[in-house]
């Protein structure tokens, strides 16, 4: 059986903080329901892909999660449950904002198998979650950070962000000494980056940023202040304990197969990958297909089913005949690319020994003028059968990424 990973897209939000170019917005309850049965019925119609697949991680992102009724996340597990098989230790993730769960609801998480928390908190200063939109303050994730413990979850992650507007290394200090206070299990920081059309973008000169000297340093601080903390880094802006890290984004850097369900969610199985509709009418009409013929059964020759498994050349055919958009089948160079610049992302690096057993060649025979030059400037290093950025590498590591692309 091949190992499998669930996301789920919900799409909606209490209001869209300034930065956020995510597909997601406000909706009202006929929306929201009209959404989580459209999602149900995808998740049935595609299950019948994957019968020779464990899930291994389940994932509902966003948007905000935990704006849905917990009956309604319940739901899409049990819906879940329904068409896979899954791992009876499968790690069950759900986003959350501070302010939208309920003791009872956390509670009601845990009895329907969600088993880690992610909190969106950002910042520990007020005035820098105004700027930025939030619909929280630092108090609200306080309550919802001991709600959730006080319901039994084990295996939270908190969400940082550095290089906020009017954000200082003092406050910025501050924020990282009160996270790791608390002792999560797991802590994401990333920089902010302005997205061209958001509203940050768009009035970014009434705004101060920290410069880049700053934003580096604030890297740098997060990187060693978490160490001391007992967080290892195992991934570029990923810090976990001992044993804690997130299993499922580990499967999209080490490219595993992933299917992703919901309005724009995308998906890699196999070598092939394809996005959902990012338009509501769109991903409604997709659905539809799915359930019309559009779907694999349709391909067999007289009266016998035929399904479509992932590995088959009419898989790709039938995801663009159900609308999915950007199917694209991977060529062997793009899997190559795709295994050197994500798998640089992560602390463990990339295995040599992998890469000659997927591609029949090693990676110094296709990449070996990039190679020898990185480890000359210090960028990259060997471990055994590993290559991995060091820290130099990883202050460049834009860079070293582009030069693996063919
Ligand atoms: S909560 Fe997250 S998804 Fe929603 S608007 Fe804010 S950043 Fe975007």
């Amino acid at each position: 059986m091949r190992n499998l990973s669930i996301y789920i897209h919900i799409p909606f939000c209490v209001r869209k903080c300034l930065y956020c170019d995510f597909l997601s917005g406000p909706a009202s309850v006929g929306e929201v329901g009209n959404y989580v049965n459209l999602l149900l019925r995808e998740i049935k119609e595609q299950s019948v892909f994957y019968g020779d697949h464990r899930v291994v991680s389940i994932f509902f992102g966003g948007g905000t999660p935990s704006l849905l009724p917990a009956r309604e996340t319940g739901r899409i597990l049990e819906g879940v449950r329904d068409g896979f098989f899954v791992a009876e230790d499968a790690e069950i993730t759900i986003e959350c904002n501070p302010g939208t769960v309920t003791a009872q609801k956390l509670r009601d998480y845990i009895t329907s198998g969600i088993n880690r928390l992610s909190i969106g908190l950002q910042s520990t200063d007020d005035e820098e979650l105004a700027r930025i939109g939030r619909i929280h303050s630092y108090s609200d994730f306080l309550e919802t950070y001991t709600a959730a413990r006080e319901a039994g979850f084990r295996n939270i992650n908190i969400d940082l962000m550095a290089g906020l507007p009017g954000q200082g290394m003092a406050s910025y200090t501050k924020t990282l000494e009160r996270v790791a206070a608390l002792s999560p299990e797991h802590i994401s920081a990333y920089s902010l980056i302005l997205e061209e059309g958001t509203t940050l973008y768009v009035n970014q000169d009434a705004y101060t940023f920290p410069d880049e000297e700053e934003d580096r340093e604030m890297y740098e601080l997060t990187g060693r202040y978490l160490a001391e903390a007992g967080f290892h880094r195992y991934e570029i802006s990923n810090y976990a304990k001992e044993g804690q890290e997130c299993r499922h984004n580990k499967v999209y850097w080490r490219r595993g197969d992933y299917a992703g369900f919901g309005l724009g969610a995308s998906s890699m199985v196999q070598n092939v990958r394809w996005k959902n509709p990012e338009a509501h009418m769109a991903y409604a009409d997709c659905v539809e297909k799915m359930g019309h013929g559009g779907g694999g059964r349709a391909l067999g020759s007289g009266s016998a089913p035929c399904i479509a498994r992932p590995q088959d050349k009419s898989f790709a055919e039938m995801l663009r005949r159900t609308g999915r958009c950007e199917v694209q089948e991977l060529t062997a160079e793009e899997q190559m690319e795709e295994f050197m610049f994500l798998g640089l992302r992560l602390t463990e690096g990339v295995d040599l020994k992998a890469f000659l057993r997927n591609f029949g060649k090693a990676a110094e025979d296709i990449y070996g003028r990039q190679i020898r030059s990185f480890l000359e400037q210090g960028f990259l290093e060997r471990a055994g059968q590993r290559l991995r950025l060091t820290s130099r590498g990883i202050d460049v590591s834009n860079a070293v990424f582009a030069a693996f692309l063919f």
